[in-house]
């Protein structure tokens, strides 16, 4: 057995007798890192090379690590401490964390919590941050929507981070981590900048996620603003799910992503629905035929009989979203795109919510406005 699989195994039973599972990540997953610097901040940090402990780090202590071939090589403040094939610097008190920089490529330091595992994969180094749960999804809370909401508004995205993660365990294993870092998954920047109200959310939402009826995790998409009205998960990704369903949405028109314009040359839109199959030739068709009004969300810009899915149009242009209408002023030169809401549209709208949260709201109502038929209940509930 992997020993991914035999962490997973273990992991799901940690969360079966409610105890704070480890996770692993891996950070800075989309990087080509070659060399990097990390620094102990606080704790005890034991430093292994292939399984043999070395020694323990000191606070402030900064460890360089650089590729040599197939191997790590390790330089401490004394030089070289040693080449290996994976290098561990460990700890397991909640508040120790450390510093990780990328030097080549560079980048800015990002702070962690919990252990870190390095090797070569690829040709690459592979960093994996191993984690409590807990500590994880705090930090995924604050990179997916910022610091400064309320209390419900967190405790409502926790719930929803929980469910991906245990829905979606198993989605690198073959790479031998649980999730990554980016998009992809869910974007983690490392441990939060100690903020309060998130890390009391998390502990108040603990444990819990969302299923559908028939019991099985849900997929809890979430988007920033849907512009006044959500979509239809079949309309965006083919498949329909009984709980992502359109809903109107009055709570997210005062959000900062609510609107968008977007002002277009007559002749390249028109040489685009021309390329699309509109018309007979490229650049004659009368623009006040491109006009188009969305006072709900349609599922295709229609002129005439021709129709384009707005998805596709969204693809295309790389727009804010799909809800848009298209206005012909009278010069003509150009069109103009006006739009409503930033993102897929499916599932919860995180401005909606933020703004039901400040009115009073209970994340549970938050959760069961944007996802139809749920249920919130406890992880050991499942399992
Ligand atoms: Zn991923
Ligand atoms: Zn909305």
């Amino acid at each position: 057995m992997s020993r991914v699989a035999i962490c997973m195994i273990m992991f799901l039973f940690a969360a079966k007798k409610g105890y704070t599972a480890e996770i692993f990540i891996s950070i800075f997953n989309e990087y080509n890192l070659t060399a990097l610097v990390i620094s102990p901040g606080n704790g005890n940090y034991t430093v292994t090379g292939d399984g043999l402990k070395l020694y323990a780090a000191e606070e402030n202590e900064i460890l360089y690590v650089s590729m040599a071939g197939e191997e790590l090589v390790l330089r401490g403040h004394t030089g070289v401490l040693g080449s290996f094939q994976e290098i561990s610097i460990s700890q397991y008190e909640k508040d120790g964390w450390y510093s990780f920089m990328p030097v080549d490529p560079l980048h800015e330091r990002r702070y962690y919590h919990g252990s870190l595992q390095l090797s070569i994969e690829f040709g690459r180094i592979k960093a994996l941050n191993i984690i409590a749960e807990d500590l994880y999804i705090a930090g995924v809370v604050e990179a997916e929507s910022g610091l400064g909401w309320h209390d419900m508004y967190y405790r409502a995205q926790s719930v929803i981070c929980r469910t991906y993660l245990y829905g979606n365990l198993a989605r690198h294993a073959d790479e031998g981590f649980h999730l990554c870092d980016e998009v992809h998954c869910q974007v983690y920047k490392g441990q939060l900048t100690s903020d309060e109200v998130i890390e009391k959310a998390v502990k108040y939402a603990e444990g819990l996620v969302i299923t559908g009826t028939d019991s099985t995790l849900i997929t809890a998409a979430f988007h920033s603003n849907c512009g006044g009205q959500t979509v239809n998960s079949e309309e965006v990704w083919l498949v329909r799910r009984p709980y992502l369903r359109s809903v109107n949405d009055p709570f997210c028109s005062g959000g900062r992503s609510s609107s968008w314009e977007r002002k277009i040359d007559t002749h390249d839109w028109g040489g685009y629905l021309y390329e699309m199959g509109l018309g007979d030739s490229e650049g004659t068709t009368d623009p006040y035929i491109f006009r188009f009004n969305q006072n709900f969300r349609e599922t295709h810009y229609s002129i005439g009989g021709f129709r384009i899915p707005l998805s596709k149009i969204r693809n295309d242009w790389n727009l804010r979203s799909a809800f848009f209408d298209v206005k012909v002023p009278d010069q003509g030169s150009s069109i103009l795109l006006r739009g409503r809401g930033h993102g897929h549209g499916v599932g919860l709208c995180q401005e909606g919510a933020m703004e039901m949260a400040a009115k009073g709201y209970n994340f549970i109502d938050i959760l069961q406005f944007y996802y139809t038929g749920i249920i919130i209940t406890d992880l050991t509930d499942l399992y």
